[in-house]
């Protein structure tokens, strides 16, 4: 910074900053490698001196990012938090996605933060269902996928295959930058297409200390690996064909992914991605307020809340609020207004948090995630901003439960705590609430886009709030958005199905199955019931 003081930054160094930074998060199925590469990418970086000490599962050293006793026990992680390095004169905000199927509502909205997704596959599986899953909210919400094809080291399936998978399944057209030489399993290297240059694989004692590249220009790479170099070059020259060349535009509006081939486990290919990401990720960019006008990246202070978290710290129950900056310079000890309550907020304790590490954070720049410590009057969608003009960013999208039960306190004398936690778990996420007139407000109903959100509610009522919970499962497993609230009695006649309403005014029309809602529909012609998209944005 230059002249300015130490509260204030000048326009043009926020812009700047802002153009610095690189924000993604790691989509793909569990066990395709993202703890792997996570664990690379920092290597790269020099955040940590040793591969392992960032984010690991249990039996593994250095366990940081496991927070919760359950989630040790399982081995899965739950949680989600960011983690921050540079590299080179970029700064690279990883947000941390959770694996496990059913913490997707938590993952999906971790991606309302980031600018670029990578995409990392296991090159034995191609295209998974939690992937797919992800990749679709990626598409939804426009966000450039960059494709990292991992495992490369070992057999797997054919690389023109995987890419014919892209366009097949996802209608993605791959754009490979690097092309792999060697098949699956007898990996020599890749062609970086970009200049035509070898990338040969060099094998370190023990793989996890270096980078294990070195680079022949292609005269000694087919002197080095005759038939198989040859092959490569075919293959690649194929590609560009059909329609495989890069194209940053396409790669902007996501319709296209550049690709690599790697191996995160031997670090191949890693820096490669690091460089891509610097190269091509999207900066952050003006966010769109509620009535859809951008506010500047040098506007006062802005940011949202994507992630609330109790418990990190079991030795003292704290809340920590997870929020991308948005515009503006941010400091500690600002005070800021929260725009749903218009109450100020006091931003005393904040830090970087990744996982159990946490460093007190002095400042941060938009694509920045800033962590609040106490934050309980905070929850997931709020708008924060300092200073005038105010600012209100639409809320975060909350997505299609597949699984109700209604939850009752298992001891009537704690029915206090009950409402206190049941409120907690909502605010955080952790769960969707419902309810109606007809069940009354002692009987909350809860909704779950996976069926271990249950586990991880009824854990934490028991653990925390001191309330165990009974949960009753309800029958249905088709919903819709009843857009009329006047046809509420027309749904909730029958006994199979119901009108239950979310805390977001949304009103859900539930039905034990597809046959229920048909013969409803025929009934009732005039009734408007609409598919839930994932988002309310
Ligand atoms: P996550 O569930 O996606 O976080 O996956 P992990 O990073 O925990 O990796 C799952 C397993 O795949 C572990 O046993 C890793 O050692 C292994 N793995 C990750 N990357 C590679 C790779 O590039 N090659 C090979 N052979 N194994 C890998």
């Amino acid at each position: 910074m230059t002249a300015a003081s130490p509260v204030t930054a000048s326009t043009s160094d926020v812009v700047w900053e802002a153009g610095r930074r690189r924000t993604f998060a790691v989509i793909s199925h569990p066990d395709a490698g993202k703890s792997t590469l996570t664990e690379a990418l920092a290597l790269h970086a020099k955040v940590i001196s040793e591969a392992g000490a960032v984010h690991g599962k249990s039996g593994r050293r250095g366990v940081v990012s496991d927070w919760m006793e359950m989630e040790r026990s399982r081995g899965i992680s739950i949680t989600s938090a960011a983690l921050q390095f540079s590299y080179g004169d970029a700064v690279i905000n990883l947000l941390d996605t959770p694996g496990h199927a059913d913490f997707s509502e938590d993952t999906y909205r971790v991606l309302s933060a980031v600018d670029c997704a990578v995409m990392l596959l296991d090159a034995a599986k191609g295209l998974e269902p939690q992937t797919l899953k992800l990749f679709d909210v990626c598409r939804h919400r426009g966000i450039p996928v960059i494709t990292f094809i991992n495992k490369w080291d070992r057999p797997g399936m054919d690389a023109l295959r995987l890419c014919d998978e892209l366009v097949e399944r996802i209608g993605l057209q791959p754009m490979p930058l690097t092309w792999p030489v060697g098949d699956a399993g007898h990996f020599r290297g890749v062609v970086d297409r970009r200049d035509g240059n070898f990338i040969r694989y060099a094998r370190t004692a023990g793989g996890a200390t270096a980078a294990g590249e070195e680079r022949l220009d292609p005269a000694a790479a087919e002197e080095a690996e005759g038939g198989e170099w040859t092959r490569a070059v075919e293959e690649a020259d194929l590609l560009a064909e059909t329609g495989g060349e890069f194209d940053l535009d396409r790669f902007l509006e996501a319709s296209a992914t550049p690709v690599l081939f790697g191996s995160a486990v031997l670090n191949f290919g890693v820096r490669h991605l690091l460089d891509l990401l610097v190269e091509l990720a999207p900066r952050p960019t003006p966010r769109l307020d509620v009535k859809d006008r951008p506010r500047p990246l040098d506007a006062p202070f802005s940011a949202f809340v994507f992630k609330v978290q109790t418990g990190m710290d079991p030795s003292h129950r704290d809340q920590v609020a997870f929020a991308r900056v948005c515009s503006g310079m941010f400091e500690r000890g600002m005070v800021v207004t929260n725009a749903t309550t218009g109450k100020p907020f006091a931003t005393k304790y904040v830090q970087q948090v990744f996982g159990r590490e946490r460093t007190t954070l002095d400042s941060a720049f938009p694509g920045d995630v800033i962590g609040l410590v106490n934050a309980t009057s905070l929850r997931v969608g709020d708008t924060l901003y300092a200073d005038k003009p105010a600012v209100r960013y639409p809320g975060l999208p909350s997505f299609a439960p597949a699984h109700f039960a209604v939850a009752r306190p298992a001891d009537l004398s704690r029915a206090k705590q009950f409402r206190k936690g049941v409120d907690q778990l909502e605010s955080e996420g952790v769960i969707q609430i419902l309810r109606s007139l007809r069940r009354g407000d002692g009987a909350p109903v809860f909704a779950a886009v996976g069926p271990m959100q249950f586990e991880v509610a009824t854990h934490r009522m028991d653990a925390e709030f001191k309330s165990p919970v009974r949960l009753e499962p309800l029958p249905y497993s088709v919903v819709r958005r009843l857009a009329d609230p006047k046809q509420r009695s027309i749904v909730d006649g029958g006994t199979r199905s119901e009108v239950l309403t979310r805390t977001d005014g949304v009103d859900l029309a539930l039905f034990i199955d597809a046959t229920a809602m048909g013969v409803m529909r025929r009934l009732n012609p005039e009734i408007q019931l609409e598919p839930l998209v994932a988002s309310t944005d």
